[in-house]
């Protein structure tokens, strides 16, 4: 059923446009006329005014023809550098980004594997419940446009993220939490070679500091790392400041909360120890999720896969989405892989099946409900 070429020329003419995340304008509008090429309603959020970006998040209504709750689908407008002027390139049913940017299948696919689902929905007339769809805005920057979701605009029952990568069929359940993390450690400067006495040595308090943190994998669902350190003026001057930026994930929110403590802990302590001082600020970027196996979203997710051919794959990922914020706000989401392959890279490519296959998935997931 699905329109293969339709589809094709819909994600290349998306990936042709410029996106950056809070530079969604151009792509919003794209995608609003589709939808209201297909009759559609499409509201815009507040989310550009409070984000300082130049679109909001975007929502639309299927009003569908069958009874039952309505069905969320949820993909991300923006895209992550280097991103601009992308240039596809279609060889032997693989589409990749031209070597110099990203491709943008991320979450390009998702965007045009739902437009081409309505689309078949629309021609055939098919029967079906509801359909809400929500494209939000600077999801690399953190989720920040899901973040300012206006939750009473939702009332979906179970709801569907287009956002991981890999061959669909992948259903991610389980996602992790993330405290992002920044340290100031503050020392004295002072001349390195006339009075290094008067000192206290800012690099030399924050090594400390790090040295005794426990990183890297903490346990197979908890995370850590130190990932950003800039501090110091020139040889000759004792450091005064540092700044060190870190995280941590973990699938339990408590042993995250725990970990940050921890670091917290430690590295204030290295820090003193070498007569620094230390300003540490957490902020929670998102929350974790869990879904179980025979959750309704995850059965429906799973049938649909069964019935387009593909196998489904349970499994759970070591970063966030916006599937995330949405199960927060009291809709089960689980996250499905749409195709998109060495994401965030410039060798980022699809191969054109599995961007046909992610629509199939779709449009079966709508059918099935
Ligand atoms: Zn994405």
């Amino acid at each position: 059923m699905v329109n293969r070429k339709r589809l094709l020329a819909t994600f290349l003419q998306l990936v042709q446009i410029d996106s950056p995340s809070f530079r969604e304008r151009e792509v919003a509008d794209f995608v609003q006329n589709v939808l209201a090429e297909l009759s559609l309603h499409v509201f815009e959020d507040q989310a550009a005014r409070r984000i300082n970006g130049q679109a909001g998040n975007l929502y639309a209504r299927w009003p569908g023809t069958g009874a039952g709750p309505a069905i969320l689908f949820c993909v991300h407008l923006d895209t992550v550098e280097p991103g601009r002027r992308v240039k596809p390139q279609v060889r032997e049913g693989v589409v990749y980004g031209g070597g110099r940017t990203v491709l943008g299948a991320d979450d390009k696919a998702g965007i045009a594997a739902v437009i081409e689902a309505l689309r078949v929905i629309r021609e055939r007339d098919l029967s079906t419940p509801p359909v809400e769809l929500v494209f939000t805005v600077a999801e690399e920057q953190g989720l920040i446009g899901a973040k300012h979701l206006e939750a009473g605009l939702i009332t979906a029952g179970y709801g569907f993220v287009l956002d991981s990568d890999g061959p669909p069929g992948k259903i991610i359940i389980r996602a992790p939490s993330q405290d992002r993390i920044v340290a100031t450690v503050w020392g004295q400067a002072a001349h390195a070679g006339i009075n290094p006495e008067a000192g206290i040595n800012a690099i030399q308090a924050a090594a400390r500091g790090i040295a005794g943190l426990r990183l890297g994998r903490i346990d197979e669902e908890t995370t850590a790392n130190i990932g950003v350190i800039q501090g110091g003026v020139a040889t000759n001057i004792v450091p005064e400041r540092v700044t060190v930026e870190g995280e941590t994930r973990s699938l339990d929110d408590g042993k995250r909360a725990a970990l940050t403590a921890e670091i917290r802990r430690l590295f204030t302590e290295g820090v003193e120890s070498a007569g620094g001082r230390v300003e540490f600020e957490v902020e929670q970027l998102y929350p974790s999720f869990r879904l179980a196996p025979e959750d309704p979203v995850v059965q429906i997710a799973v049938r649909a896969a069964a019935r387009v051919g593909l196998e489904p794959r349970l499994g759970q990922s070591g970063g966030g989405s916006d599937a995330n914020i949405l199960n927060a706000l009291g809709v089960p989401t689980a996250n499905l892989s749409c195709g998109m392959q060495k994401v965030h890279t410039t060798e980022e490519f699809i191969v054109i099946e599995d961007l046909v296959k992610s629509t199939e998935l779709v449009l079966e997931i709508i059918k099935g409900v």
